[in-house]
């Protein structure tokens, strides 16, 4: 059960210290609190834990500074979607929203690799009016041979290029807690230029120790990435760890799945689960085109698979797209393959909006309908 505390509720005042004196009381239960912070507001949640079923949902919404309480199931209790449950699908991060309605593309280099290379991606995605991307720092690599990414020597100078060009957040890897620890660092040496959100690769899906680490922090929101070998139901309780340590700023990310049923893609492609993944949990959902087609081929019309995914995707209503782009695709140190060249940035964005005005179009006819039924 989840107890949502009113707005400005003092823990030093005695309505509160009434509550936890009340819920310490309860047989067989634990509570763990949360302060959940908000550019508009900041709300404390209760999360009760144990022998719940015996408390009834009224008496436990009229202990004092309680404004609500929701029973939630088994499944997914703090990022889950539940009965009567209003809290809200999004979230606010360094002046951008994140939520089940937005829609972001974070474009960028899978690897970071020169500064020329960074500057040039950042520049063009200032040009068209973008102020996210993806700067891959640590690379999780199939072989101990390839390259593993610079790791933190490259942080202050792509922190610094983000700020320059007004790059607001990037998706950056972690496969380690000491990683967090490093990005922090360097963004404070540099003053903050840009805003940071953690991701975790699909390899680290189900890697429970880094998913409490990144979920005890709440400074940065986190990109999961479906784990490709196992059930869409394990990955959401992956996602689930992160919140359940008190960071519920969670994106979940769809990347295809590893079997040769995909072939010629690289991973059997999943968007269809963009709504699944929304009706079930409150979770933004982000879909990544380039790790799950992994190649530039194009339909005998000429229109890149690439597209054509993202397309079936922002449609069906993905809040967020992660791309690869490379100035030099061929030179790229790691996924030049799928990478697109950043003279196709213009077009990609545009096909993303005609997609997205058909969502929203979509949206409203199925919404029309529903009134008249
Ligand atoms: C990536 O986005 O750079 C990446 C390695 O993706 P995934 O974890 O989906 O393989
Ligand atoms: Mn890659």
């Amino acid at each position: 059960m989840i107890l949502i505390l009113s707005e400005g509720t003092d823990p030093q005042s005695d309505g509160y210290r009434q509550l936890m004196e009340r819920l310490a009381a309860l047989p067989n239960i634990r509570c763990r609190e949360h302060l959940i912070k908000g550019t508009e507001r900041s709300v404390t949640e209760i999360y009760l834990i144990g022998d719940t079923k015996a408390l009834q949902l009224e008496d436990m919404q009229a202990l004092p500074c309680v404004e609500q309480a929701i029973r939630v199931s088994e499944e997914y209790r703090v990022l889950g979607r539940h009965k009567n449950d209003n809290r809200p699908s999004h979230f606010d991060y360094h002046g951008l929203r994140f939520g089940q309605d937005t829609l972001h593309v974070f474009a960028g280099l899978c690897a970071v690799d020169t500064p020329q290379h960074v500057e040039q991606m950042m520049r063009v995605l200032k040009d068209n009016g973008q102020s996210c991307t993806r700067m891959g720092a640590y690379k999780p690599r199939t072989s101990p041979y390839s390259f593993q990414g610079h790791g933190k020597s490259c942080l202050p100078w792509v922190f610094e290029l983000a700020g320059k060009y007004g790059i607001k957040v990037i998706a950056m890897e972690v496969t380690h807690e000491s990683h967090v620890a490093e990005i922090r660092e360097a963004l404070e040496t540099t003053g903050k230029p840009t805003g940071v959100m953690l991701q975790i690769g699909t390899r680290n899906t189900q890697n429970f120790e880094l998913l409490k680490a990144v979920g005890r922090q709440t400074e940065y929101p986190v990109l999961i990435k479906r784990g490709f070998g196992i059930t869409l139901d394990e990955s959401l309780n992956a996602a689930e760890y992160l919140a359940s340590e008190g960071n519920s700023k969670v994106i979940f990310a769809l990347r295809g799945m590893k079997t040769n049923l995909g072939d010629p893609h690289r991973n059997f492609v999943d968007f269809a689960h963009v709504p699944v993944v929304k009706r079930l949990t409150r979770m933004p959902v982000c879909v990544d085109p380039s790790h799950s087609v992994g190649t530039r081929s194009a339909s005998p019309e000429g229109i890149m698979d690439l597209l054509h995914v993202t397309a079936q995707a922002v449609i069906a209503g993905a809040n967020m797209v992660l791309v690869d782009f490379h100035p030099d695709p061929p030179k790229a140190l790691v996924d030049g393959a799928q990478a697109l060249r950043l003279e196709e940035l213009p077009y990609f964005l545009a096909d993303v909006t005609i997609a997205r005005n058909a969502y929203l179009k979509r949206a409203e006819l199925g919404k029309q309908f529903l009134a008249r039924c």
